[in-house]
């Protein structure tokens, strides 16, 4: 099955008259998937801490003639329950229901080991990492389950299946959002017609790459346009049936 995710190839309507939300939308793999998934006729909220890099996905968007996509600034280390229920209550207003939502927004975090790991930095990681997948997902419940289906993909890591020396918080943060997803999965998967799951990127030439890697060659890694088949895999209906899984969105 993983298998067929990462050779996907998505019909070019595949989300057309969909709403996504994508954390981190201003960079990297979130920037990459907020595009992609535009592409391919939804409508993104793009969600991210720095408005001019998410002004910078909006033009890229609606230069490229997609549907005209919502920004929402969010600072997920900061945010309280109350900024995660004005969130959800802007988005329902605006788009009714929502079809998807991508956690994609992470900190990498001192590489230190545990022993010496600052706890202002664990704290900060932790809100972004797993924090923020928990209270979006809880916010934006109701207007997913106000969709026919929608799907809620956890972005995973190597890390977080098989910890590593130095990998500090970031690597425990991962373990916890395997976990995430697996209770909201088993939670909702009987109950609504939201599915939950887990996508591992893989080596894939970003600045967190490049920082957790500094001696790499960063050409070595696919660019995050190269590692879309599987987003859209599990953001379209051909996961409809997938619910509680762990992709990877690369290997063999
Ligand atoms: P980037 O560092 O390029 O992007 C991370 C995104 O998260 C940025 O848009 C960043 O915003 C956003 N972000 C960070 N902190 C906050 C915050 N407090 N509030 C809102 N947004 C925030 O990393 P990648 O694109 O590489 O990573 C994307 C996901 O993939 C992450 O979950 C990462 O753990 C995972 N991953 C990546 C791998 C890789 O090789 N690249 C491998 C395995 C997993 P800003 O631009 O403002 O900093």
């Amino acid at each position: 099955m993983t298998t067929n995710a990462r050779l996907y190839r998505a019909p070019p309507d595949l989300l057309a008259g969909r709403n996504v939300v994508v954390t981190g939308a201003g960079d990297g793999i979130g920037k990459a998937a907020a595009l992609c998934f535009a592409a391919h006729g939804a409508t993104v909220v793009l969600l991210g801490r720095a408005q001019q890099k998410l002004e910078a996905s909006y033009d890229a968007i609606v230069t490229a003639g997609g549907p005209e996509p919502i920004i929402q600034v969010l600072d997920l280390a900061h945010a309280t329950e109350e900024h995660y229920a004005t969130l959800a209550t802007q988005i329902e207003e605006q788009l009714g229901c929502l079809h998807g939502l991508l956690h994609n927004a992470a900190l990498l975090g001192p590489r230190k080991p545990l022993d010496q790991y600052p706890l202002r930095d664990w704290r900060e990681l932790m809100a972004v990492n797993v924090e923020a997948g928990f209270m979006l997902t809880r916010a934006l419940l109701p207007a997913m389950r106000a969709a026919p289906a929608a799907s809620v993909v956890f972005t995973s890591s190597g890390v977080g299946r098989r910890g590593k020396a130095f990998w500090g918080a970031y690597a425990v943060s991962k373990f916890a959002v395997e976990g995430l997803c697996q209770v909201f999965a088993d939670e909702l998967g009987s109950t609504s017609a939201v599915r939950v799951n887990c996508i591992n990127p893989g080596a894939t030439n970003t600045s967190m790459r490049r920082a957790a890697y500094p001696a790499e060659t960063p050409t070595r890694n696919p660019e995050p346009a190269g590692i879309m088949p599987s987003y859209l895999f599990l953001m379209g209906d051909a996961s409809r049936d997938v619910n509680g899984q762990s992709l990877d969105a690369q290997g063999g």
